[in-house]
C-alpha cells in the first residue's frame, strides 16, 4: 500500500527562506498579523487532515468510483467521501482564504496553496471537489452582483455547497466561441438556459445540498464566436428570499465519464432543460468573468501534478531502497543480503532525483507565484500590485503546462522504479501515473498554455513581462555571481537567461512573417522559459543551502545536504533538455506543415 507524508520542512524551507512570506505580509495590512507559528501550524494540521483522512480513501475511491442513479440523477461517490468532505467543512479549511466578509478566515493564498499541495497528493479527485468551488467563488467574488454574493459566497466559502465551471461542450472544448448553449431573459432578471454541457467535474455528487453552476451560455442578440458568451449562475436548487433551498432546477445529470484516472471524481455530462439562472458580469463578457475562475483553476492544476510527483517520489524512494535486484556494477554494496538494493543502481537513481528535482523547484515556484497572488490582491502599493499581477500572468501558463508536464515524466518514472509491480495496481503507482495525465489536458491542454505564454503574454506586449522576470533573474547573477561557490549555478543560469532573450527575438521576427511560426515553437518554448524559472529558484534555493551549511561547519543538516545534491542533479541533468529544445523550437514551420494534408 502507498504511503503518504506531509513534506513540512521543505514546504517551511520554500516558505520561510526561500520567498520569506511573514517578511512579505508584512507589507500588506490584511495579513500584516500572519507569522511563522501560525503559518507552520496551518500547514501541520492541513498535513494531518490530508494524510489521515483524505489519503486512505485514495485507492479504494479509485477503485470503486462514482455511480449515476439514473432514474433521480443522482451521483453517489465513494465510501468515506462525504465523511471526509463534512470534516473537510466543520475543519474549516475551505475558509482559509476566503474573504472574511463572507465568512472567510482571510488567510494569505499562498497557506492555501500549500494545503493544496497536500490533498493532491493525498487524493486528487477527492481535492477536485473542493478545488472547483474555490474557483467558482473566486469569479463570483469579482464579478457577481451584491445579491449573488450574499446569497452564494458563505455558502461556497464555508464549503456547504460547491461550485462547479461548466464550459465544454460536445463540439467545443478549446474553440469556446462555438458553444451554443442558449440563455433567454425571462423579463423578471433570470434567465431561461437551454444547452448540455460534457466532461463536467465535481458535475453531480452527494457531498452536499446544493451546487453552484457556473454556466457558460449565449444570449439570443449575442454575436458570434467569443465576443458572444456570457456567464450564468445556475444553482442545482433554487435559493429562497431567506436562504433556504427551493424546488429543483433544469439541470441534470445525464451521464458519467468513463476515465483513465481520477475515477472518483464525477465528470458529469450535464443537460440544461430550461434551467433557471442569473447573469454573472456584463452580458457577452462572459469569458473574462470565467477567466477568474481559470486562472485560479490553472494554477490548482499545476498543483494536483505537484502532489502527485511528490507522493510518488516518496514511495518510489521507499520501494528503491527496500527492493533487492542485482548488484552494484562496482561491486557489492550490502554483502550481507541476497542482492543489493535497487537504490545503488544509477539509472534508479536518476529516475527518483527527476522527482525529486521536479517536485521541489515546482513547490518553489508555487509557492512563489501564490505570495504574488496575494501581492496582486492585498498589496497596498498600485505598483506592487501591477507588477505582482504580471509576473502571475507570466507564470500561470508554465505552472499549469510544465508542471504537469514535469508530473507526467515523474510519475511515470516512479511507476518504473517498480518494475512490473508498478503496473500492477495494488501498488498505487500505476493511479499516480493516470490521475497525471488529464492534468496536462484540462484547463486548456498544455499546447494552448503554450501559446497563450508565447503568443499573448510575451509576444503581444513586447516581451514586457518577460523582461521583468528577466531583470529580477539578472539582479540575483549580478549579485550571487561573486561568489566562487555559486559559479556553477549562475553561470548556466546567465547562459539560459541570455539564449531565451535571442530566441523570443527570433520566434518574434520569424511570426511578424508568419503567424503559424508560433504554433511550431510554442510548445519548446514554454519548456525552455519554463527551465529558465526553475533554474533561477534552484541556484536561489542553492545559495540558502551553501550558506546554512558553512554556518553549521563539521555537522551539516543533512536537509542542505540534500538540497544541494538535488541542485547539483538539476543543472548538470535536467536543464541541458534546454539545448536541444532551443534547438527544435528554431527548426520552425517547414519541416510540420510541408507535407500535404492528403499524405497523413
Ligand atoms: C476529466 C475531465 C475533466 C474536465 N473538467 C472540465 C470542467 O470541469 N469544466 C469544463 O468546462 N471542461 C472540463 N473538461 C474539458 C477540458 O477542459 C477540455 O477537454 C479541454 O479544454 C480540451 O478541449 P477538447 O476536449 O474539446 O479538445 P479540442 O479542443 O477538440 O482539442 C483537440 C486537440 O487539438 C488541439 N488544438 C485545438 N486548438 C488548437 C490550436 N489553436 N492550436 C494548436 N492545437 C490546438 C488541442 O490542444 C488538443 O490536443 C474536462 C475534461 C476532462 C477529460
Amino acid at each position: 500500500m502507498p504511503q503518504y507524508n506531509p513534506p513540512l520542512r521543505d514546504l517551511q524551507f520554500v516558505l520561510h527562506e526561500l520567498v520569506q512570506v511573514t517578511e512579505t505580509f508584512k507589507d500588506m495590512p490584511v495579513h500584516a498579523e500572519v507569522d511563522v507559528d501560525t503559518v507552520n501550524a496551518i500547514l501541520e494540521e492541513g498535513g494531518k487532515f490530508a494524510a489521515q483522512v483524505v489519503f486512505p480513501l485514495n485507492r479504494s475511491g479509485d477503485e470503486e468510483g462514482c455511480t449515476l442513479d439514473k432514474a433521480t440523477h443522482e451521483v453517489r461517490t465513494p465510501k468515506g467521501y462525504k465523511e471526509a468532505y463534512a470534516q473537510y467543512v466543520a475543519g474549516g479549511w475551505a475558509a482559509l482564504s476566503c474573504d472574511p466578509a463572507y465568512g472567510g478566515q482571510g488567510l494569505p493564498h499562498v497557506v492555501n496553496q500549500c494545503i493544496y499541495e497536500m490533498l493532491n497528493s493525498a487524493n486528487q479527485a477527492w481535492t477536485m471537489y473542493p478545488g472547483l468551488s474555490h474557483g467558482a467563488y473566486e469569479s463570483l467574488h469579482a464579478h457577481g452582483t451584491p445579491e449573488q454574493k450574499a446569497t452564494y459566497l458563505p455558502k461556497l466559502s464555508s464549503g456547504e455547497w460547491t461550485g462547479t465551471m461548466c464550459l465544454t461542450e460536445p463540439h467545443c472544448g478549446t474553440d469556446l466561441g462555438l458553444l451554443r448553449t442558449k440563455a433567454e431573459p425571462l423579463g423578471d432578471g433570470t434567465y431561461k438556459i437551454n444547452g448540455a454541457k460534457i466532461f463536467i467535474s465535481a458535475g453531480e455528487h452527494d457531498m452536499v445540498d446544493n451546487i453552484i453552476h457556473l454556466v457558460l451560455a449565449r444570449l439570443p442578440d449575442a454575436p458570434s464566436g467569443s465576443k458572444g458568451i456570457s456567464l450564468f449562475l445556475v444553482p442545482k436548487f433554487h435559493v429562497n428570499a431567506d436562504g433556504s433551498l427551493g424546488g429543483r432546477n433544469g439541470i441534470f445529470c445525464a451521464g458519467l465519464e468513463h476515465k483513465m484516472g481520477i475515477t472518483s471524481n464525477a465528470t458529469a455530462q450535464l443537460v440544461l432543460e430550461d434551467a433557471v439562472g442569473t447573469l454573472v458580469g456584463q452580458p457577452n463578457k462572459g469569458l473574462a468573468a470565467m477567466f477568474v475562475m481559470m486562472n485560479a483553476a490553472r494554477l490548482g492544476v499545476g498543483m494536483q501534478s505537484l502532489g502527485l510527483t511528490e507522493v510518488a517520489y516518496q514511495n518510489a524512494v521507499a520501494y528503491a531502497k527496500d527492493r533487492l535486484q542485482m548488484r552494484a556494477l562496482s561491486g557489492p554494496k550490502a554483502p550481507e543480503k541476497a542482492a543489493d538494493p535497487i537504490i545503488v543502481h544509477p539509472d534508479v537513481r536518476k529516475m527518483l532525483l527527476t522527482a525529486r528535482a521536479y517536485a521541489e523547484a515546482g513547490r518553489a515556484l508555487c509557492v512563489h507565484t501564490a505570495l504574488m497572488l496575494d501581492q496582486e490582491i492585498s498589496h497596498p502599493d498600485e505598483a506592487v500590485r501591477q507588477s505582482s499581477a504580471d509576473e502571475v500572468a507570466l507564470l500561470t501558463p508554465i505552472i499549469k503546462a510544465f508542471l504537469t508536464d514535469n508530473g507526467w515524466i515523474a510519475t511515470s518514472h516512479c511507476m518504473q522504479v517498480f518494475g512490473g509491480h508498478g503496473y500492477i495496481r495494488e501498488w498505487g503507482m500505476e493511479q499516480y501515473v493516470r490521475d497525471a495525465r488529464i492534468n496536462m489536458i484540462y484547463e486548456g491542454t498544455n499546447t494552448i498554455q503554450s501559446l497563450d505564454l508565447l503568443g499573448r503574454k510575451v509576444l503581444a506586449d513586447n516581451g514586457k513581462k518577460l523582461k521583468a522576470f528577466g531583470r529580477k533573474v539578472a539582479e540575483f547573477v549580478e549579485d550571487a555571481g561573486l561568489r566562487d561557490d555559486m559559479q556553477e549555478f549562475v553561470n548556466p543560469l546567465a547562459d539560459l537567461g541570455d539564449k531565451v532573450t535571442k530566441l523570443t527575438t527570433e520566434l518574434g521576427m520569424k511570426a511578424f512573417g508568419n503567424p503559424d511560426e508560433v504554433g511550431a515553437a510554442a510548445v519548446d518554448y514554454l519548456r525552455v522559459v519554463g527551465h529558465l524559472v526553475f533554474a533561477y529558484l534552484w541556484a536561489r534555493m542553492a545559495m540558502i543551502a551553501l550558506d546554512r551549511l558553512k554556518e553549521q561547519g563539521a555537522s551539516p543538516d543533512p536537509f542542505y545536504v540534500a538540497k544541494l545534491h538535488t541542485a547539483r542533479f538539476y543543472f548538470a541533468k535536467l536543464l541541458p533538455e534546454t539545448a536541444s529544445l532551443i534547438r527544435t523550437a528554431r527548426a520552425g514551420l517547414a519541416p510540420l506543415m510541408a507535407m500535404d494534408e492528403s499524405m497523413f
